[in-house]
This record gives structure tokens, sequence and C-alpha cells, in this order.
């Protein structure tokens, strides 16, 4: 007994003498960057600092008190901060747009936090067809900047999200015919955990960099260029896409499960783009649910949509769109609440689906009256958002099958700053009722961090040999949070 009780206490001495290092190397950490970039670059407290700690898409990431926010103005300034970082082995975090749900993937207590605010150019060159974009950069300010040449990035589908979609892979309305976001990229510079600056594309000597960074999300190091293959997707003006949302009743969910089942395993025609949002548990509406339809043309075609416009809704908003108008249908930046996200993916199977949607409505009966949100979301990845890619394979690799990448989409009561426990493991339990379709890759920008998302890429020992060349030392995975298995 006395035994183990001094084996407890000498382990808690451990871990305290281990916090207090982890803290005194981030402090050393940060008075050298600072001594390098100075008090503008990197701060340590005061109003912007407080903006940016508290900035966080997902509350429960936002109460995160950095030692220093350093604001890179340019990559050498991400160089040193990295170095040093490394050097003094210090925790650190990197944000772009904060949207991710996962904790701690975009924020650090007595580490470093490199924040892209002081980065955000966006730039169209018509000679070269490249559009350059700095980390910082929302999608919806991308638009904005690039729709008078009649050009786009493929992005996320809500304006508020930045550039690290494009690290996890990025899944756009249009990405049945545009690809996957990161696939259209040509080049990326790249700072290595050593501090080294590196321009990683498909066909120099980082090319397996450069497809590791197409889905290995924040572990290939930090990215201070990204320049695109930009689409062609016409001005605010060219309404060259039909479509909009469709609300359903609650009532309606099993026939919308059948109809994105079929929908996912049928759908072949890369000009349609849809998305699916079934709703279980809704504190502040009635329980709704809602769709969102897109066709390149001037009409939602019967033969792709029709079994969902056969559904009694509620209500709809369709109409002649631009890309312009679509990029603002989702504003997507509501920051009060905590979030959790959880992954599957499946290919069109009607039994999938309900077995999905079962177990969605098994964890809202113990949960629901707690949340404001819990819903299954299905995003359709047909065979030719594989075949559109202009730059090579992507980490996450073609399963050769269409299949609904899901995301549970948990959404915690205004101002509730921790994870309930209890509702944590009925999530963990629902992900591992419904597991990915047999070969499926998970979608790391939509799992829970528990979820060992790179198992799941068909080309997995690829991405763990990039991994061990670039980060020998195995920083990265030691001093950051973010996806497991490299
Ligand atoms: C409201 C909402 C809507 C969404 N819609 C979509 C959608 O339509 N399609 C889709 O594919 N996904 C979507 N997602 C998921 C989204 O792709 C991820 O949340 C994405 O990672 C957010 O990127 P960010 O820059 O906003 O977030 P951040 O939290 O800033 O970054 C996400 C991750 O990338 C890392 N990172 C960011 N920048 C860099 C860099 N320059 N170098 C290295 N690492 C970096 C961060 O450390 C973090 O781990 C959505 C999420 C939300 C919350």
């Amino acid at each position: 007994m006395l035994v183990s009780l001094a084996a407890v206490i000498l382990s808690r001495l451990a871990l305290a003498a281990q916090a207090q290092s982890l803290s005194d190397n981030s402090r050393a950490a940060c008075a050298v960057i600072q001594q390098a970039l100075g008090s503008t670059i990197v701060q340590s407290s005061g109003a912007e600092y407080n903006a940016t700690a508290e900035g966080t898409w997902s509350l429960f990431n936002a109460l995160d008190q950095p030692t220093c926010i350093v604001y890179p103005q340019r990559a050498a300034d991400v160089q040193i901060a990295m170095k040093n970082i490394y050097h003094f082995n210090a925790e650190y975090a990197v944000r772009a747009g904060g949207h991710s749900a996962m904790i701690g993937w975009n924020s650090v207590t007595d580490g470093v936090l490199i924040s892209f605010e002081q980065m955000s150019n966006v730039s169209y060159d018509p000679a070269t067809d490249i559009v350059s974009l700095e980390p910082g950069v929302r999608f919806g300010d991308a638009e904005t900047v690039l729709e008078q040449y009649g050009v786009s990035i493929i992005g996320g589908r809500a304006s508020d999200i930045g550039t690290g979609l494009l690290l996890g892979g990025g899944i756009n309305f249009m990405s049945p015919l545009y690809g996957w976001s990161a696939d259209r990229m040509k080049e990326m510079d790249v700072v290595l955990v050593t501090g080294e600056l590196v321009t990683a594309s498909a066909t120099n000597e980082y090319a397996d960099l450069f497809r590791a960074l197409k889905g290995g999300a924040n572990r290939f190091g930090i990215v201070t260029q990204y320049r695109v293959y930009p689409a062609h997707t016409g001005t605010r003006d060219d309404k060259l896409w039909f479509g909009g949302s469709v609300q359903y009743p609650g009532s309606s969910s099993l026939a919308l499960l059948n109809a994105t089942a079929h929908y996912i395993r049928d759908v072949t025609n890369p000009n349609a783009g849809a998305i699916m949002i079934i709703n279980t548990a809704n504190l502040t509406s009635p329980t709704s649910n809602t769709l969102f339809f897109f066709y390149k043309g001037d009409s939602l075609p019967w033969s792709i949509f029709g079994e969902f416009l056969c559904i009694p809704s509620t209500s709809q908003s369709l109409s002649p769109l631009s890309y312009f108008d679509i990029t603002f249908l989702i504003a997507g930046n509501t920051r009060v609440n905590g979030n959790q996200f959880g992954a599957s993916a499946w290919v069109g199977d009607d039994a999938a689906f309900l077995n999905g949607f079962n177990h969605l409505l098994n964890f809202t009966q113990n949960f629901g009256t707690r949340l404001v949100e819990a819903s299954m979301i299905v995003s359709p990845i047909p065979l030719s958002q594989w075949e559109a890619s202009l730059s090579g394979p992507n980490a996450i690799g073609n399963p050769g099958v269409s299949y609904g990448a899901i995301n549970w989409d948990i959404v915690y009561p205004a101002g509730e700053t921790e994870r309930p426990q209890d509702i944590d493991d009925g999530v963990k339990l629902l992900i591992s009722q419904t597991p990915p379709s047999p070969g499926l890759p998970l979608y790391v920008n939509e799992c829970d961090a528990s979820q060992d998302v790179f198992a799941t890429y068909p080309d997995y020992p690829a991405l763990k040999a990039a991994y061990a060349k670039y980060d020998r030392t195995r920083f990265n995975v030691e001093y950051t949070e973010g996806p497991k298995g490299l």
C-alpha cells in the first residue's frame, strides 16, 4: 500500500516537473523570438493577444492561454519562431481560420501560438493563371478579391473557414467538378520543424512532402504560402449554377436518408453538388433537416435530384446562383459554442445510412436535451472528385468507389466551456457503432481527435515514410496536438 502511494506521489511529482519544464521552455522560446521579431509581432498580453486567444470557432479552444502569440508577417518570421520552438523544446500550435473542432489542434496553453492574421494577402496573376494565398486568408475574403477576374479557389462551403482546410483535403459544393481543394495546389512554401524553408510541388524533390501536405493536416510543417490553380467560375454576375437550400421537417429524415444513399450510389454527373444535414437535436428551434443542392446549369435535373424534391419540404430557397453567391450561402462564423466532430464514410448502402441514423437517434435520446445540435452531415465524394486532381494524388488516397464522407457534428450550449465526460463517451460510442465501410478513408478535418484517420488512408505507409523523412526527431507529434498515427 505504502509502495503504491509512493509511486503515485512520485509520478505526480514527475508530471509537475515536466509541466514546469514545458512552461520554462516556452517562456525561453518566447523571450528569444520576441527579441528577434519585436513586441508587435510577439505578444504575451493585451487586447490583440486576448482577441486571438479567444477567437477560435470552438469555445473549447478559446480558454487556452499561450505563453506568447507570434503574428508573422513573412515566412522568415515563421522560420525564426519555429527554429526557437525546436531549439527550446517548446509546445506550439498553428492557427489560420481557427475552425478546428478538435481540442488543442489550433490553440495551446504554456506554449507558442503562431497565428496568421497578419498574413492574409490574396493575388491572381492572369499571365500564369495562378492564385497566391497567404495562410491567414478566409475563403469568403479570397472570393471577394478573385471574382472580378472570373476565377476562384475551391475552398470550404462556409465563407469564414480558413486555409487549414487545404491541409486536410477540402470539400467544396463543386468538388465533384473541381476536385478536392488541396488537389488544385501548384506548390506550397513550407517551414519544416527545424526552421528550414522549402518549396514543395508535385514535380520537384519535395514531391513526397507535397503529397503528404495534401491530407496530412498540421503534421508536415507550417505552410507560409499556397500557390493554387484557380477554377474559372465566373464573376458574381455569372449565374452559372442553379440551386440553394431546402428545409425538411424531422419527419422526413428516413426518406432523406434513403435518397442520400441512392444519390451517393448513382450520381456520377460532376456538375451536381450537394450536402445533406440531418439533425436529430435542436434546442433552439424544432428539429429540421437542411439540404443544399446545386447544378451547373439552369435548373436542378429531375433525374439527379427528383427523389429529394418529391419529399415534402417546409421551405425552399432555390434560384440561379454565381459561384460568388454560393460562397456566401453559409457563413459558419458563430463563436459562442463548444463543438465536437466525429467522422465516418459509407458507400451508398441504405442499411449503412439507417444504422448510422439509428445510432445518432440513440445518442440524442440520451444527451439531446443537453445539446444545441446533433447532426449527421453527408458530403458525397464521387469518383470524379479524385479524377479532377490537377496535382497528382493526395495523401487521402482514392479508394476507387463513390462514398459519402460523414461528419457527426455535436454543438454544445453557448458558454459551456468544458465537454461533459458522459457526452464525450457517448460521441465515442456513436463513432464505434458507425464504422466506415471497408477500405474507405476518413476525413481528417471532420474527425474526433481519438480517431486513427491516417491509418484509414490506402497509402498510409507512404505518409509515415514522409513523416519520418521530414521530422527525424518526431518533434511535431511530441510538441503539438494534431491527428495521431504517425
Ligand atoms: C462551420 C464549419 C464549416 C466547415 N465546412 C467545411 C467544408 O465545407 N469543407 C471542408 O472540407 N471542411 C469544412 N469544415 C472543416 C474545416 O475543413 C476544418 O475545420 C479546417 O481545418 C479549418 O481550417 P481553418 O484554417 O479555419 O482552421 P484552423 O483551426 O486554424 O486550422 C485547422 C488545422 O490546420 C492547421 N493549420 C492551419 N494553417 C496551417 C498552416 N499554415 N500550416 C500548418 N498547419 C496549419 C492548424 O494548426 C489546425 O490544426 C468546416 C468547419 C466548420 C467549423
